[in-house]
C-alpha cells in the first residue's frame, strides 16, 4: 500500500545531495568545528534575507528564545534574569518550548486565548489582559507564527509600542513567511528560529538563530551563547554553551538555496488541499490572512463533531500520516501548573483547537497525486459517516 508520510527527509536529501555532500566535505577538510566560517556565512546570509542588522546562530530554537529573553532582562532591567512578577504574554497553543523559555528566563508566562480562525494569539485578548489590574506587570509579548502563518503583527506592534513592551517573535515554524512586505523575525525586537530537522529550513540535528536589529541584544546573545563573556576566561554573565555547530551551518547554507522554492511548493500543496476539500462540510479549513505569506509549515484542518481521532485512525489504515499539533494546551501541562503561569480569563478556543486539529502531510516534494489521494480518503471517511 502507498504510504504518504508527513515529511520525506530522504527525498529532500536526494534532491540536494551534491550541494550537501560538498558542504560536509568542505568541513571535513578545514576541521573548524566550533564557530567555523560557515556559521558567520549563514548568519550573514539570513540577516540579508530577513533584512535585519544581526543574526546569531545558536544551538536550537529553544535556546534562541531563552537567550533572547535573557539578553532583554540584562539590557532592560540590568539583571541576569527577569523576576517572577515580570509577566510575558504568549499563546497556550504552541510547542512547550515557547512557555518553557519564559520560565527559564525567570519570568511568568501569561497565556491568552487564540483566534479560532487562525490558531494564533488574539490581539484583542492581549489588550484585555493589559487593561486588567495585573496588566502593568507585563514586560513583553511572544507571538508565535503557528503553522507558518504570521500573527496579526500590526495590532500586536501597536499594542507593544503603546505599552513599551518588547516583542520576541517565535518564528520556529515560519522561516520565509511575511507580514505585509516584512519577513517574520524582522518585525519584533528579536526573532527566534529553529532548524530542527522537520522545520521549513531544517538541519541534520538541532540548531537555531536569533535575528535582531538591536546592537545590544545581538552582542548579549553572542556573549550568552559562549559562557556569558566576550572572553571565555573572564565572563560577565551567567552563560550557556549554546553555539550553532559549524557542520549544521554548512548543511543549512546548502539547504537555504532551496528555501523559497520549497516554501512555494508548500503553499501550492496547501492551496490544492483547500481547493479540493472546500466542499467537505464536517471540516473547517485553515484561514489565510490577506496580509500574510503563509509558508504552510503545517496544513491543519479542524474536524468538527468529535471525529478527529476516528479520521486520523482511518487515514492511518490507508497509509496516510497525520499529526495532532498540539494535543494539550500549555496551561494544562504540569510544568506550568502550581502558580508557574497565569491563564487569562478562559482559554476555550485553545482547548477546542487541541481537541479538533489535524495536520496533513506537507512534503515540499510530494506529488499532486499524493496530495489528491489524501483528500480522496478524507472524503471517503466522511461519506461513510452519513
Ligand atoms: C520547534 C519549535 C520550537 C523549538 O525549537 P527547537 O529547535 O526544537 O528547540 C519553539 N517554538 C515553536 C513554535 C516550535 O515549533
Amino acid at each position: 500500500m502507498k504510504q504518504i508520510p508527513m515529511l520525506d527527509l530522504h527525498a529532500e536529501y536526494k534532491h540536494m545531495q551534491s550541494d550537501i555532500d560538498q558542504a560536509i566535505r568542505t568541513c571535513l577538510e578545514h576541521q573548524k568545528w566550533v564557530l567555523g566560517p560557515e556559521v558567520k556565512e549563514l548568519e550573514d546570509s539570513i540577516a540579508r534575507y530577513l533584512n535585519v542588522k544581526h543574526c546569531v546562530g545558536v544551538s536550537s530554537g529553544t535556546e534562541a528564545l531563552v537567550l533572547s529573553l535573557r539578553a532583554l532582562a540584562i539590557k532592560t532591567k540590568g539583571q541576569e534574569y527577569f523576576a517572577r512578577q515580570d509577566e510575558i504574554i504568549t499563546t497556550p497553543f504552541t510547542f512547550t518550548a515557547t512557555g518553557d523559555a519564559i520560565l527559564r528566563a525567570g519570568a511568568t508566562p501569561v497565556f491568552v486565548d487564540i483566534d479560532p480562525a487562525t490558531y494564533n494569539i488574539d490581539p484583542q485578548r492581549i489588550s484585555e489582559y493589559l487593561a486588567s489590574t495585573a496588566g502593568h506587570r507585563v514586560v513583553g509579548v511572544i507571538p508565535v507564527h503557528l503553522y507558518g502563518q504570521s500573527c496579526e503583527m500590526d495590532k500586536i506592534s501597536d499594542i507593544a509600542t503603546e505599552r513599551n513592551l518588547f516583542i520576541v517573535e517565535d518564528v520556529a515554524q515560519a522561516f520565509g513567511g511575511t507580514w505585509k512586505h516584512e519577513k517574520l523575525g524582522a518585525i519584533g525586537t528579536a526573532g527566534c528560529f529553529s532548524f530542527f530537522p522537520s522545520k521549513n529550513l531544517g538541519g541534520f540535528g538541532d540548531g537555531g538563530m536569533v535575528s535582531t536589529s538591536d546592537d545590544k541584544i545581538a552582542e548579549l546573545v553572542r556573549m550568552l551563547l559562549k559562557h556569558g563573556g566576550k572572553d571565555k576566561y573572564n565572563v560577565d554573565h551567567i552563560g550557556y554553551n549554546a553555539r550553532l555547530d559549524t557542520l549544521q551551518a554548512a548543511i543549512l547554507l546548502a539547504k537555504f538555496k532551496y528555501i523559497d522554492e520549497f516554501n512555494a511548493n508548500r503553499a501550492a500543496i496547501a492551496a490544492r488541499y483547500t481547493q479540493t476539500l472546500s466542499n467537505v462540510k464536517s471540516i473547517r479549513l485553515p484561514q489565510q490572512l490577506q496580509e500574510a505569506y503563509h509558508v504552510s509549515h503545517q496544513y491543519t484542518i479542524n474536524v468538527m463533531d468529535g471525529k478527529r481521532d476516528a479520521l486520523q485512525a482511518f487515514l492511518k489504515e490507508k497509509g496516510i500520516s497525520s499529526m495532532v499539533y498540539y494535543p494539550l494546551p500549555l496551561h494544562k501541562m504540569t510544568v506550568f501548573l502550581n502558580g508557574r503561569s497565569i491563564a487569562s480569563r478562559d482559554l476555550v478556543n485553545a482547548e477546542q483547537a487541541a481537541l479538533n486539529v489535524l495536520s496533513l502531510p506537507v512534503e515540499p516534494l510530494q506529488s499532486v497525486n499524493d496530495t489528491l489521494l489524501v483528500t480522496e480518503y478524507i472524503k471517503e471517511f466522511f461519506r461513510k459517516q452519513l
